[in-house]
């Protein structure tokens, strides 16, 4: 694609990246096909190509973002199935990111989405608040059908609706200290302890644990970690997504001078796909650039590390999973097989619904800000799963494993718990007698 950026513009480095991006786009529509808001809606400014145009004319003419392209770039789920669809190697990630960054320094969202938001980027990063959010959530649930009715408070119902029927208990997997290894130690990783997962789902970390120790590896959780940054990236908030990433590429990298890392474990895809950027968010600031690439060049989702740990071949099991890829997995991390392949040595039979390329509508915050769009890719999704006939589904991201479970009656656990359960952890509660 042509461009006329002035060499004004091109001295500011994100623009000249995101330059160097659309030039890479040939116009050839390929992405179109596999995009969730294109199938879904049938408009062009829905999709990757048609919100190419509408950056590259932002951003060439330095205009403040409008109310027409806020519309359709905060559609994007970027779940970027169009990155792995494109033939060009459009890097899409980074020109949206840069996008939504644009459209917060220079866009005024109406008063209730900007509040909202203020509402999401001051709670949800923050585990306690977080918490206590989730508790306010459960009084109001009754009232969201009346929410929801009223259009620009919609995202408030969404919430409430998505906000789990009871508590979880309170976990020490996230309470900083060393795990020791049970047998042999073969390694040494920090874990991620990350912001709404032990909140919604702290089962999630305390199998990664028990697993890993009984495979001899030790697991740190650093005093001093929190969210990944994830949450607030994709809302185009950078500043608080760079102060989260750098107070844990601070963290982690005390962790390498105190006893050195063979890895840092992420059990939420999102937050992998955020830890494994943390070397391109950072790459302006010389005094992280360096540290955060480490720290990116380290950052490992559990299937993988657990895919070199060589875990025996277990007998078949009677239980049919459907694998769900998240997207932050399959398209953001390109991580495809090591999941499956580990179910299939610990003897469960593996189905792969339809259309498993197409999100589930989860997205971070999508689910709460665009809730329709969110609600038709679920209902998608949840045929495609159900049409396997499974008895139980896995995933490695807690974004969809909240949003799957409201659509369906179908079990849904995250890949590890079925792994600790397989090599002799507890039976998850989630999984059905018999
Ligand atoms: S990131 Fe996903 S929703 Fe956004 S343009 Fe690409 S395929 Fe479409
Ligand atoms: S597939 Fe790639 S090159 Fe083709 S229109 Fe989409 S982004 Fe551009």
């Amino acid at each position: 694609m042509q461009t006329n950026f002035t060499l004004a513009q091109l001295a500011d480095p994100q623009v000249a990246e995101s330059e160097q991006i659309l030039r890479r786009c040939v116009h050839c529509g390929f992405c179109t096909a596999t995009c969730p808001t294109y199938v879904t809606l049938g408009n062009e400014l829905d999709s990757p190509r048609g919100r190419i145009y509408l950056i590259k004319d932002m951003l060439e003419n330095g205009r403040p973002a409008d109310e027409e392209v806020v519309t359709h770039i905060d559609r994007c789920l970027s779940c970027l199935a169009c990155v792995t669809t494109c033939p060009s190697g459009v890097d899409y990630m980074h020109l949206v990111d840069h996008a939504r960054i644009h459209i917060e320094n220079t866009y005024r969202r109406p008063l209730v989405d900007r509040l909202i938001r203020n509402l999401l980027a001051a709670v949800l990063p923050y585990p306690a608040r977080f918490r206590a959010a989730l508790g306010f959530a459960r009084l109001g649930r009754p009232f969201a059908p009346l929410l929801k009715r009223v259009p620009v408070l919609k995202p408030l119902g969404a919430m409430l609706d998505l906000a789990p029927k009871s508590a979880a208990k309170v976990s020490d997997a996230a309470n900083p200290g060393t795990r020791a290894p049970e047998t042999e130690k073969r390694g040494r990783v920090a874990i991620l302890s990350g912001c709404a997962q032990p909140v919604l789902d702290p089962g999630i970390n305390e199998a990664t644990l028990r697993l890993l120790a009984r495979f001899g590896v030790e697991v740190v959780v650093p005093e001093g970690e929190g969210c990944c940054g994830a949450l607030v990236h994709h809302m185009g908030r950078e500043g608080q997504a760079l102060d989260f990433a750098r107070r844990n590429v601070d963290v982690w990298t005390r962790e390498i001078d105190k006893g050195g890392l063979d890895a840092v474990i992420i059990t939420a895809s999102g937050c992998g796909t955020t830890i494994k950027d943390y070397g391109h968010m950072l790459r302006l600031d010389p005094a992280y650039a360096d540290k955060a690439a480490r720290i990116s060049s380290l950052a490992k989702d559990i299937t993988e590390y657990l895919s070199t740990l060589d875990l025996p071949r277990l007998e078949p099991k009677r239980l049919n999973v459907a694998y769900h890829s998240a997207c932050s997995m399959q398209h953001g991390q390109k991580i495809t097989m090591a999941p499956k392949n580990l179910l299939k040595a610990a003897g469960f039979t593996v189905r792969d619904p339809g259309e498993g390329h197409l999100c589930c509508g989860s997205a971070g915050t999508y689910n709460i800000l665009q809730p329709e769009i969110s609600d038709q890719l679920k209902a998608r999704k949840v045929r495609n799963i159900e049409a396997t006939k499974a008895d139980v589904i896995a995933t490695g991201n807690i974004g969809c494993i909240t949003q799957i479970a409201s659509g369906t009656a179908i079990p849904i656990l995250h890949t590890v718990e079925l792994l600790d359960w397989a090599y002799g952890g507890p039976k998850p509660e989630k999984i059905p007698a018999g």
